[in-house]
């Protein structure tokens, strides 16, 4: 429970000004939903993002550490436990040699082009991803020809066990939009990304074609937490979905996207309730005509 003794812990490690009670989370995702936070903590550095996870963990209070929410749907009740928010002041980018430093609230649409100015390849696919360091790689987030992974030299975190360690790639144990940190509860604070010298036209003509590509596919016009479900083995979760006749396919305000199938989008008023209900409608008329199971890809926060 979050007593005001627990309040008072968050603030001496922050400030009272980082601290906010009954903070609505539609504010904070890309999906624009979600009800109040019971505590909203905003984190500006380093060195309070660490000693304010430990202080939870050891407390064992719930806590949920969010990035950009760009891959969150929170309940309509909101949340009971303590939201730790990255804001832009934990984003710090440092560029050594063929080393990129990024902190852990820094976007990857920055992180990207920091690399593309350095003349650094290998970050191109994430010049469109809608995430911060920390979300894409605790999702080992991917698109076009790349996954995080394939440039993720070193993770720095704090464990489950409240200890700040710093996780090589093959520690990190990262597999399709999973990782070692998002099955065990790692709160990430820096990564160390390691690239290839290239051609800085060439990277930001690749960076300009995949956002091109975006653009003329995916419906970045309406709130969404991008693909809704995981690309099921040697499929396409939108080809399945439109196959089964779902495009437009509408629950409340949550609809399934007609430019993209495997997007559902907010179309003004969703509910956490309509876009849930949307989600089992959708993976039962997909399992009907295909027998396929379809996975969330979203963090569904209950
Ligand atoms: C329009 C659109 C397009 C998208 N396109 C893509 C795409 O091409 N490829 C792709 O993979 N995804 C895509 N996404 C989904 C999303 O942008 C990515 O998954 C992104 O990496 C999530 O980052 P975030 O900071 O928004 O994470 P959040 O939604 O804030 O959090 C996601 C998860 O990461 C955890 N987390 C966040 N920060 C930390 C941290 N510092 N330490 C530990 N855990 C943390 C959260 O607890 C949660 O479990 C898209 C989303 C949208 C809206």
């Amino acid at each position: 429970m979050i007593t005001k003794e627990v309040i008072d812990s968050i603030i001496e490690y922050t400030s009272a000004e980082n601290v906010k009670q009954g903070e609505l989370l539609s504010g904070y995702t890309t999906f624009k939903i979600g009800g109040p936070a019971r505590c909203l903590v905003e984190i500006d550095t380093v060195k309070q993002l660490t000693d304010v996870s430990k202080y939870l963990k050891s407390e064992r209070i719930p806590f949920y550490v969010l990035g950009n929410g760009s891959n969150t749907l929170f309940s309509d009740e909101g949340y009971e436990g303590v939201v730790i928010h990255l804001g832009r002041k934990i984003s710090d980018i440092r560029v050594e040699g063929n080393l990129i430093f990024a902190e852990a609230g820094a976007m990857l649409v920055r992180v990207s082009k920091e690399a593309q100015k350095a003349s650094l390849s290998g970050l191109e696919f994430a010049a469109g991803i809608p995430g911060t360091v920390g979300g894409g790689v605790v999702m080992n987030a991917g698109a076009y020809d790349g996954e995080l992974k394939q440039v993720v030299k070193s993770v720095s975190a704090v464990s489950p066990e409240g200890e700040f360690v710093t996780l090589s790639n093959k520690e990190a144990d990262f597999g399709y939009r999973s990782s070692l940190m998002r099955r065990e509860e790692y709160v990430i604070t820096e990564v160390v990304f390691e690239l290839q010298r290239g051609n800085a036209d060439e990277i930001l003509d690749k960076m300009n074609d995949f956002n091109e590509r975006r653009r003329a596919k995916q419906p970045l016009d309406l709130p969404s937490a991008g693909s809704t479900f995981k690309r099921p083995e040697g499929n396409f979760a939108g080809k399945l979905i439109m196959e089964a006749g779902l495009a437009g396919f509408a629950v409340g305000g949550a609809k399934v996207s007609e430019k993209h199938c495997g997007f559902v989008v907010n179309t003004g008023n969703a509910s956490s309730k309509d876009v849930l209900d949307l989600i089992k409608e959708v993976q039962q008329r997909v399992f009907e005509t295909s027998g396929v199971n379809l996975e969330p890809e979203i963090e569904i926060v209950q």
